[in-house]
């Protein structure tokens, strides 16, 4: 009922309905107007004939009974006065003598025959010898004078109603109105029509803007009336064009990344939530792949702002590429295909609505690793990337876009924990190492803050005469309720959460500032302090090596700068870069852990290095493991053909003392010569007395 009620209440407010009743209004009240007219008109038309007629029924009755009056005949007169009331048109008729005596009538009340008539009218008919005519409502009442042989002999009186010779008024107007009522029932509906089609232009502006306010913007409005509503028309269908733009625009800010064109976060965000709500109710799998440029920064660095905005949007383009070879080829698109994103920065995403297995997954991944790795041509320039894939699976690994990015993303870093250019799925223990490490970094950014590191200082000597001859700068945390962590336990987290870098540089300078003191204590110690990749990596890295000596007093001989293998072939050229101007002051850099990264010996040989640290794995396999000894007298063999100088890490027995000796090694480091120890402890191990020559 209430749908039939709004409907009706639609078209009762609707415009064609008022212009009709305002129509008809109008047309009902000209009607009315002209009935008016037409009546009065009518009216005076009827009585001015009434009053005709009357006249001629008086002056036939006067004529009829002219002779009866005279000789005052009343049996005659009284057929003659009956015979005119019988007629239609006469209501009643009297006649009366000069003296105004009733000699016959048809008997009104007011006159009996022989009474004298009172009636004015007859007085003033005979009185001024004419026809005197008076209307009384519907009734005309007409007194004429009778006259024989042209002497006045007495009067009649006609009563003539008005009806009897004209309609009367109220049949004029029922036929008027019922006119009128024709009129209206044929055009009104012939008025609505019109109207109705005059009106078509304005429906579909407002259906227009109806669909407008409901974002139904690219619609255009063809008014060709050649009036206003064109008018009108061509400026709603303006409007449209430029909100339909801006609103594209305003869509396309907020959805899709303008580097690479792809789907920005917040539509990956929205899209994973639909996506995985239907992977639940469906009860099937989906995947979210996380992924990470390896090196991205560096290159981006070196590569300026614009370049890196195009290595982006290469990568984007490669792994649209990938996704979409991978739909065409096996992947399920029952619920859509597959769908990239930039999250920001070096972060990319890929959503796979579906999965037949979890392997998919694993395999879209290596491809689209693969993809990454191929060179990319930068403005002349090879650039190579890597990638670091983190999946997670929907509904298993989580159900809501939060906690599965959160989720993907923790695989991811575990990924490029291991090297990168892999992929690694989420498993629930990641979030339990995540939080540790959490806990972890913000202990640790406290221990920067109040001062909790410490340096350490494990003595070097001379293979030959096992005279103290240097010290590794070694740092420790001394943690207030764990008590001292070795570097196994924060230097990773360090890494990960950009500390190393402060770490490090605070290491530096405290390592130059006590071998500073100790020298000033007359015991020349060289001291070689770790540098971490991040640190070496920095374009402020010579500028904070010259300031820690500078500040220290320490001269640039006695530092030595250690940098793992890995460290130093990230990047050969800019490492010779970054290095030569601090050993042209005389400062000297050592390879740690020589011997365990894959690059190969002889590259490694053509690098400006002064030292090499073979690694403790080889010094303690030595004795047992012959490939041990052979990478550690090969290492030996090529540093005495280089006049490089090499130190045996990890020296724990006499035995394998004896055995480095033999193989000419220049110094020893280990556990059978002295732990790493506090300055202090170092300070007596370099007195002459002290237990320095072991061996
Ligand atoms: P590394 O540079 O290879 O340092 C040598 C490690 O071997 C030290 O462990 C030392 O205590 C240990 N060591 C020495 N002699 C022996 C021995 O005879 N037997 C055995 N089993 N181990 C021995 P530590 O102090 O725990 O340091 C571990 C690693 O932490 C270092 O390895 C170095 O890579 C890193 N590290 C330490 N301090 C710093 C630092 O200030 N900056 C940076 N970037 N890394 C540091
Ligand atoms: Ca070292
Ligand atoms: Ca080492």
């Amino acid at each position: 009922m209430a749908p039939i009620r709004h409907a009706f209440a639609r078209v009762m407010r609707s415009l064609v309905m008022k212009f009709t009743l305002l129509c008809g209004i109008i047309l009902v009240a000209a009607t009315a107007v002209l009935m008016g007219i037409e009546f009065q008109l009518k009216r005076a038309d009827n009585s001015a004939a009434a009053l005709r007629h009357a006249e001629l029924i008086t002056e036939l009755f006067a004529s009829n009974s002219s002779a009866y009056v005279r000789v005052r005949n009343d049996a005659r007169l009284a057929s003659v006065v009956d015979q005119f009331a019988a007629r239609d048109d006469v209501t009643a008729v009297y006649a009366a003598d000069v003296n105004r005596r009733v000699l016959a009538t048809t008997g009104p009340a007011d006159v009996a025959v022989g009474d004298r008539a009172a009636d004015h009218l007859v007085q003033s008919a005979l009185g001024a010898v004419d026809t005197r005519i008076e209307t009384i409502g519907e009734i005309i009442r007409v007194a004429e004078p009778v006259f024989h042989e042209g002497r006045l002999v007495g009067a009649v009186v006609a009563t003539v109603p008005l009806s009897a010779v004209a309609e009367p008024a109220s049949a004029i107007m029922t036929r008027q109105f019922l006119m009128a009522l024709g009129a209206l029932v044929v055009f009104l509906p012939l008025v609505a029509f019109l109207i109705a089609k005059a009106l078509a232009p304005v429906r579909s502006l407002t259906e227009a803007a109806r669909l407008a306010s409901s974002r139904k913007l690219d619609l255009r409005i063809d008014v060709q009336t050649g009036d206003e509503l064109e008018v009108l028309a061509n400026a709603f269908n303006r409007m449209f064009a430029r909100l339909d733009a801006s609103v594209k625009r305003v869509h396309r800010l907020a959805y899709v990344d303008m580097i690479t064109e792809l789907p920005n976060r917040e539509r990956f965000r929205k899209e994973l939530e639909q996506v995985a709500r239907d992977a639940a109710e469906h009860n099937c799998e989906g995947a979210l792949l996380f992924l990470d440029l390896d090196r991205f920064k560096r290159v981006n660095d070196s590569l300026g702002i614009g370049e890196g905005d195009r290595l982006l949007e290469a990568v984007g383009r490669r792994l649209r590429e990938a996704a979409r070879a991978w739909d065409l080829a096996n992947g399920d698109t029952s619920a859509g295909p597959s769908m990239v994103a930039r999250l920001g920065g070096d972060e990319f995403t890929i959503l796979m609505p579906r999965l037949r297995d979890a392997s998919d997954a694993a395999r879209l991944a290596r491809r689209v690793i693969d993809a990454v790795r191929r060179p990319f041509e930068i403005s002349g320039h090879q650039v190579f990337l890597g990638l670091s894939v983190g999946a997670a699976v929907f509904p298993r690994d989580g159900a809501d876009p939060e906690t599965l990015l959160r989720h993907a993303d923790l695989a991811m870093a575990a990924a490029k924990r291991d090297g990168g250019n892999a992929c690694q799925f989420f498993e629930s223990s990641m979030n339990q190492s995540a939080f540790e490490r959490l806990v972890l970094e913000n202990e640790l950014r406290e221990a920067v803050r109040e001062d909790q590191l410490v340096v350490f200082y494990q003595p070097k000597v001379g293979m030959v005469d096992g005279a103290l001859s240097g010290a590794e700068a070694l740092v420790r945390w001394q943690h207030p309720t764990a008590g001292l962590l070795s570097p196994g336990a924060f230097i990773q987290a360090a890494e990960e959460c950009g500390l190393i870098g402060e770490i490090g540089d605070w290491v530096l300078r405290r390592a130059c500032k006590e071998a500073a003191g100790l020298m000033l204590k007359g015991h020349s110690v060289p001291v070689a302090v770790n540098v971490s990749a991040m640190q070496f990596e920095s374009e402020t890295f010579a500028d904070t090596v010259l300031d820690a000596l500078q500040e220290s007093g320490l001269p640039p001989e006695m530092l030595e700068l250690e940098l793992t293998e890995s460290t130093a072939m990230r990047d050969p050229e800019r490492v010779i870069k970054q290095i030569e101007p601090l050993r042209e002051m005389g400062v000297t850099f050592a390879i740690d852990d020589f011997g365990t990264g894959h690059s190969s010996l002889s590259y490694l040989t053509r690098m400006p290095f002064d030292v090499f640290k073979i690694d403790q794995t080889f010094v303690r396999d030595m004795s047992n493991d012959d490939h041990a000894r052979v990478v550690v007298e090969t290492i030996l063999a090529l540093a005495k053909s280089l006049k490089l100088k090499t130190v045996a890490e990890g020296v724990e027995t006499a035995e394998q003392y004896a055995q480095l000796r033999g193989l000419g090694a220049t110094l020893a480091q280990g556990y059978l010569f002295g732990r790493p120890m506090p300055m202090d402890e170092l300070e007596r191990f370099a007195e002459p007395e002290s237990g320095s020559s072991v061996g």
